[in-house]
């Protein structure tokens, strides 16, 4: 077979709880499901997937009725090729990058995604990278990173991406006039949810720049000096690239509910010498705006079951929210990996004696799911139809993920995405 790269644009505090580990067949996303999000955050870089048919087919289910008239991501589809079709495969992509760059000068950033075909692994995306970058320097920075199935899950390729952009971070020089660096929020955030902490933040004082930015010449300059908070609990490779870098994590919890939110902000605010009485007074209208929002959400919510599978990274924050602020009840909370250092602050609030498990092996974890019978299950959406049909309820993880949830003014919208599924089950029941 011919070696034929054919662009295929798409429409548009350390806890010592106990932690069940499983390894086994697992029943999650691969990474290449963040350039959904990413795409619409970074707004002029593109995301061009180097990979198969089904990479392809991903992206555009993933990406649902989406259309855009200049979609901000693509596929060079890769088939199947031996070792001596290797060099014409890396001169094809140089041809399909050239094509997609000029037919598209708005691109200031280009992402080169790796998948797992084996052809497409043994493709060097880095060289790649490299070369074209050179190629096309200054007008147009290309990287890349990997969203294989086989080294990523669901949200880590966007911790790839971001590790893969902070060596292009301008280094930050010494404090100038003594102005403290900003604070640098690390993880993507729906534009609704960064406006309103931008807003927050510029009321209390605090100096705030947001990776990843919405422009790529707006890349924020890190550090020593450089304090940032992370806005994703998904981001173990981006916080150590930052670290390496010399920014400093401040510690908190993750910010979702009107706790989750008034602990993170509260980490930044202490960080930066805010007073107390300015923050409780900066926070205290939204904060009651949102309590009196939730209250309502937890009259249908309190006291209700809810399980976990492994999906997202974004289970234990989710399961301290429902439990401390709906009164919910967690029978199990998995979770794909369990990063204990930034993760502490919210298993530290997590109730005493709840079952934690890290990876999984699908077909037991779905057996204690059954036995345990809860009122609603988080679940990928491979799982939440056999699920639905033997009559469970269930909340498909991506969801949560693709939806505002951060902040005071999404903490009664969040609740909400576990009240409706069981309220249409009532409704169904009824
Ligand atoms: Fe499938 Fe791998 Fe492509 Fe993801 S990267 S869609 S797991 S082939």
């Amino acid at each position: 077979m011919s070696p034929v790269i054919a662009l295929h644009p798409e429409p548009a505090a350390c806890s010592d709880l106990p932690v069940l580990r499983e390894r086994g067949q697992r029943e999650v996303f691969c990474g290449l499901t963040g350039i959904i999000w990413l795409h619409r955050k970074i707004q002029d870089a593109f995301f061009l997937v180097v990979g198969s048919r089904t990479c392809a087919h991903l992206l555009q289910s993933a990406a649902g009725v989406m259309i855009f008239a200049e979609p901000r991501f693509a596929t060079a589809i890769i088939d199947e090729r031996d070792l001596a079709g290797l060099a014409d495969a890396n001169e094809e992509l140089d041809r399909v990058v050239q094509r997609l760059l000029e037919r598209r000068p708005d691109i200031k950033l280009l992402f080169l995604v790796g998948s797992c075909p084996s052809e497409v692994i043994k493709l060097d995306l880095s060289r790649a990278a490299t070369r074209l970058s050179t190629q096309f320097s200054p007008r147009v920075r290309v990287l890349n990173y990997s969203g294989s199935g086989i080294e990523t899950t669901f949200t880590q390729g966007e911790d790839a991406c971001l590790a893969a952009l902070v060596p292009e971070l301008p280094e930050r020089g010494g404090a100038m006039g003594g102005e403290p660096a900003p604070l640098l929020v690390v993880g993507t955030l729906a534009d609704v949810v960064e406006d309103q902490f931008q807003r927050l933040f510029k009321e209390l004082g605090v100096p705030v720049q947001f990776f990843p930015p919405r422009h790529a010449a707006d890349l924020p300059a890190v550090g020593p000096g450089t304090r940032y908070l992370l806005a994703q609990p998904f981001l173990a490779d981006a916080a150590r690239a930052l670290e390496a870098r010399g920014a400093q994590r401040l510690a908190a919890p993750f910010p979702l509910g009107v706790e989750g939110t008034t602990a993170w902000l509260q980490a930044a605010a202490q960080a930066y010498g805010v007073p107390e009485e300015r923050f409780a007074q900066v926070t205290a209208a939204p904060r009651e705006r949102a309590r009196t929002a939730l209250a309502r959400q937890r009259t249908l919510l309190a006291g209700k079951s809810i399980f976990f599978f492994p999906d997202s990274q974004l289970e234990v924050p989710l399961a301290r929210f429902v439990a401390r602020e709906l009164d919910m009840r967690l029978t199990e909370v998995g979770t794909p990996y369990l990063h204990r250092q930034h993760l502490a602050e919210e298993l530290a609030w997590l109730p005493p004696g709840v079952q934690l498990s890290e990876g999984q092996h699908v077909e037991q974890q779905l057996d204690r799911c059954r036995k345990a019978g809860p009122d609603i299950v988080v679940c990928g959406l491979g799982l939440a139809n056999p699920l639905e049909a033997e009559g469970l309820t269930t909340k498909w993880a991506i969801e949560l993920v693709f939806t505002p949830i951060q902040g005071y003014e999404q903490a009664a919208d969040l609740a909400e995405l576990f009240s409706r599924p069981l309220n249409r089950r009532l409704r169904l029941a009824a």
